[in-house]
């Protein structure tokens, strides 16, 4: 008897599945939306998925609805297989289950056994991205050849041009959007919690809408990415970003598939290095070089906290309370997670995360808030990109500096700062900047820590007035932790 396929609810594209016939089993387990609250869009997300994949399957698939992963699995006849899980809570359980069949993980190019054997390397020293990249693109043999030829396009912070390029096309919701509504409607009614706002689903929920997203993106977009890719705009939220993540998370869409789509732009000459380059160094790059870090670090990543932040998130914001905060960059993004569940990622790293560095949030805390208010969140990326690289709390295990900034590099980057009723470039006083107060006070309360740093040691020396100190750090003392 054939074993049955599990597809977990991050697996649902084609790449989880080889045999056309193979029996397949789905499970929406309740305890899922119940431990703790999750943004409503994000949940509306993975439901929707689950249910176009049983839709897709047919009379192949099973869908089972229960309380709990063991309930389900209880109620499944015959041998059941599942490929590797993509957390380790979700690897202790299907190991705990009696006689499931545990198959290497998939939706990554590189394999663990891959990357131990680069992480391993006599002489590799600190593990970086840079060199992880240059690995990986060697390996498997990404971008090589000659390129097509693509006329320059200048970046925008050279002209401050507009960007003219069309938003993905909307999804069309169907009748499985609006049973998935009407039931999370009713849970809410029961008592559930979510966070953040509904509104209808913007993400794909099957293989074929993020393929078409992709293939949009590729086309249109593409040829921006590079030098749109660390711009932020209040009037634009989505820039030239792919807004892929979470096809790629919930399995609906390989990698490998992208980074061939974005490689061939390139070689038919419709999109150049400068673009191409940074998207798949993105897939190649940073997304594999995260999830390999989360298992080849182990558990011990999760407790770091080596600025020793102990402030617990308020509840503006851990609540998404966009409508508290003054602060225009800060009040957008938080919106754009409120209503979107997504934000770009110099958004991510430079406002929110910023945000919560310079004040000593818990890392911790942050990470699950990152995990459950965004539409692509998953604990393997929290580690690295949050722990490690937005808070710095491993002390540089994954990136080699703090992504402290204060309001002037935000300008720099941003049109947040025009129309805003801070300035930038003020520390103190009524129109004092919270990021170039706030980034003073953090590299003050810091400075044991961060004086090996070369830039941080530099933008220390110069802030060494010590009346300067002493007004900044009492003015943020008192501004404590209400909205900016
Ligand atoms: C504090 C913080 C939290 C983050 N949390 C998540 C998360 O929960 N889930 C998640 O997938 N990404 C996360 N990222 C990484 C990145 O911000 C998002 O992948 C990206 O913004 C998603 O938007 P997009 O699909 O338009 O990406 P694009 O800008 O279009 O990039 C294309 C793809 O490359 C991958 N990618 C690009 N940069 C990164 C990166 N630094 N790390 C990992 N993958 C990357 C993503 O799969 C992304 O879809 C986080 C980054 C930071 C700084
Ligand atoms: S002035 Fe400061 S708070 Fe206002 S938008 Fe600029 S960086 Fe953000």
């Amino acid at each position: 008897m054939s074993s049955r396929r599990w597809l977990l609810a991050d697996q649902l594209g084609p790449h989880f599945l080889d045999d056309p016939a193979q029996p397949v089993l789905l499970v929406e387990a309740r305890e899922l939306f119940r431990r703790r609250p999750m943004h409503r869009q994000k949940a509306h997300l993975i439901l929707s998925a689950l249910r176009h994949r049983a839709a897709e399957l047919g009379e192949r698939a099973i869908l089972v609805r229960a309380g709990t992963f063991r309930e389900a699995l209880a109620q499944v006849d015959g041998p059941v297989e599942v490929c590797h899980p993509g957390s380790r809570a979700g690897l202790a359980f299907a190991r705990s289950v009696p006689g499931l069949t545990i198959l290497p993980p998939r939706g990554f190019l590189t394999s663990r056994d891959g990357f131990a054997e680069w992480a391993d390397a006599p002489r590799r020293g600190p593990l970086r991205i840079g060199d992880f990249y240059d690995w990986a693109r060697r390996r498997h043999g990404v971008l090589e050849g000659p390129p097509g030829r693509v006329p320059r396009r200048p970046h925008p912070c050279e002209r401050g041009d507009g960007l003219v390029a069309p938003a993905p096309p909307p999804i069309v919701e169907d009748v499985i959007d609006a049973e998935v509504r009407d039931e999370l409607d009713r849970w809410e009614q029961e008592g559930v919690r979510f966070l953040g706002r509904d509104a209808p689903r913007r993400y794909p929920a099957t293989h074929a809408e993020a393929d078409a997203r992709l293939r949009h993106f590729v086309r249109h977009r593409l040829p921006d990415f590079g030098r749109y890719q660390e711009v932020m705009s209040g009037g634009d939220p989505l820039l030239a970003h792919s807004v892929l993540s979470s096809s790629f998370n919930l399995g609906l869409l390989d990698p490998a598939e992208a980074i061939g789509a974005a490689e061939e732009a390139w070689r038919a000459g419709n999109a150049s290095l400068s673009a191409v380059e940074p998207f798949i160094r993105g897939l190649l790059g940073w997304r594999e070089f995260l999830w390999q870090l989360y298992w080849y670090f182990g558990p011990g990543f999760q407790g770091a906290n080596w600025l020793a932040a102990t402030e617990p998130l308020p509840d503006w914001f851990a609540t998404l309370d966009a409508d508290a905060v003054q602060a225009r960059c800060l009040a957008d993004v938080l919106a754009g997670v409120r209503d979107r569940a997504w934000a770009h990622h110099a958004q991510r790293l430079l406002v929110l995360g910023n945000y919560a560095l310079q004040r000593g949030w818990r890392p911790a805390e942050l990470a699950a808030w990152f995990r459950d208010c965004f539409v692509d969140g998953t604990d393997w990326v929290m580690n690295a990109a949050v722990i490690g690289m937005s808070q710095y709390a491993d002390l540089g295990r994954v990136d080699t500096r703090p992504y402290a900034v204060d309001g002037r590099y935000v300008d720099e980057l941003s049109d947040y700062c025009t129309g805003c009723r801070y300035q930038p470039d003020t520390a103190l006083g009524e129109l004092a900047c919270p990021y170039t107060a706030g980034f003073g006070a953090f590299l003050h309360r810091n400075r044991d820590r961060l004086d090996t740093d070369p830039r941080l040691a530099a933008e220390l020396a110069e802030r060494d007035d010590p009346q300067m100190r002493q007004a900044v750090l009492a003015q943020e003392d008192k501004r404590g932790s209400s909205p900016p």
